[in-house]
């Protein structure tokens, strides 16, 4: 029982007016399931964003936990995406690893809009290595904000999203085991060792796959138990060649794997510059959507065509999600922001099903109306 939750609930229930035919769920089941929509799903991942726009610091909600959800809620409730982003950050993710005296050493607090930033945990891999054989995840576990702050926000959006009758889906967020093996020792350092060292790389990755299917023992229960069907699976992998995906994408996939026996409405998020084979190795893993990104540098693609190239793809087996570019709605013009949303669900819809969410989350400087364009130009498409 969350008090803030309460207090939206009794503000919102049976009072917002309809968008579209189909609630916001109906409209994400739908283009997860490939089927029919009223018009694409819009859900741009608001993370930190929604933060600001709500009146809020960083810093603010950082130990926090109502004032985070409170944020989510108030956003939502004046932007009516199809889906509620729960705020995640990194320390979130690997503060865990970290006695709480070190803490202030690895994280880095900027300005009010400011991304956290971080230290990698271990310079070398034996090191990082040694964090996992250690079980120091484990040791650090219990005051670390995965506990104190995550999993508090979490209930209370899934509260939400249950005592509103699943009008609108809250999406959950987890990173998958190459994106903490990353993560923890940095990418650079990750993918020089795929190269020079990599039977004991695949060890380390192993160790991270293994941690890394266990805390999805925890999201079946803290998060499917509590009502969350959608769920975003972070991907690491981002720089990694065609070489590196058949050596050691087999850690993502099978975390993949396990995590579609729990949630049935399971996507990828896979942001960066993306090589086809990338995305054609995903249409084998078992997802109902994909959250991809920009073309790799050396393909020389018009946007349009990397949409439905990507579209084409995807046909008969997933939903495709993106557009505008991260950068194009930090950066460009409303006009250039439902352009690219236009180009995007034109030269997807003929192919498959399609959600406008950029391929990673919206920077927190993003002006307001570049969100509002996105979402006014994803409902002016009939389908
Ligand atoms: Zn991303």
């Amino acid at each position: 029982m969350s008090e803030v939750v309460d207090r939206w609930v009794e503000r919102l229930k049976g009072k917002l007016p309809p968008i579209g035919t189909m609630t916001h769920w109906e409209r994400m089941a739908a283009a997860f399931d490939l089927k029919p929509m009223d018009m694409p799903a819009v859900a741009p991942e608001l993370d930190y964003w929604q933060i600001t726009y709500a009146g809020y610091s960083h810093q603010e909600i950082y130990n926090d936990a109502d004032k985070c959800t409170d944020a989510c809620i108030r956003t939502w409730a004046d932007l009516r995406t199809d889906a509620i982003w729960m705020y995640i950050d990194i320390s979130h993710q690997i503060e865990n690893f970290i006695p709480a005296e070190a803490r202030p050493k690895y994280f880095v607090h900027r300005g009010s809009k400011d991304y956290l930033l971080f230290k990698p945990l271990a310079k070398t891999l034996d090191e990082a290595i040694a964090l996992y054989e250690n079980r120091t995840f484990e040791k650090y576990l219990g005051d670390s904000r995965a506990v104190t702050h995550y999993h508090p926000h979490m209930l209370q959006l899934l509260e939400f999203q249950e005592k509103m009758d699943r009008v609108v889906p809250v999406i959950v967020g987890a990173a998958s085991p190459s994106n903490y093996a990353e993560t923890i020792v940095e990418v650079q350092q990750f993918v020089r060792w795929t190269i020079t060292q990599p039977r004991k790389l695949k060890h380390y990755l192993d160790l991270a796959l293994e941690e890394r299917l266990k805390a999805l023992d925890y999201y079946a229960d803290a998060a499917y138990g509590n009502g969350c069907r959608f769920f975003g699976l972070f991907g690491g992998a981002r720089t990694w060649g065609p070489r590196q995906l058949r050596e050691f994408g087999y850690a993502d996939q099978k975390y993949v794997e396990k995590a579609a026996k729990i949630f049935p409405y399971l996507f990828w998020h896979i942001c960066g510059h993306n090589l086809p084979e990338a995305m054609q190795d995903l249409t084998c893993w078992p997802l109902k959507a994909v959250q991809y990104d920009m073309p790799y540098y050396s393909q020389k693609l018009s946007y349009r065509e990397w949409f439905e190239s990507v579209a084409r793809l995807f046909a008969g087996k997933r939903c495709a999600m993106n557009a505008p570019t991260t950068q194009l709605a930090c950066h460009g013009t409303p006009g250039e922001v439902r352009a690219m949303v236009r180009d995007f669900v034109d030269a997807t819809t003929p192919h498959t099903t399609a959600v406008v969410m950029p391929g990673c989350e919206i920077d927190a400087f993003t002006p307001v109306e570049n969100v509002k364009a996105m979402i006014e130009a994803a409902r002016e498409r009939r389908l």
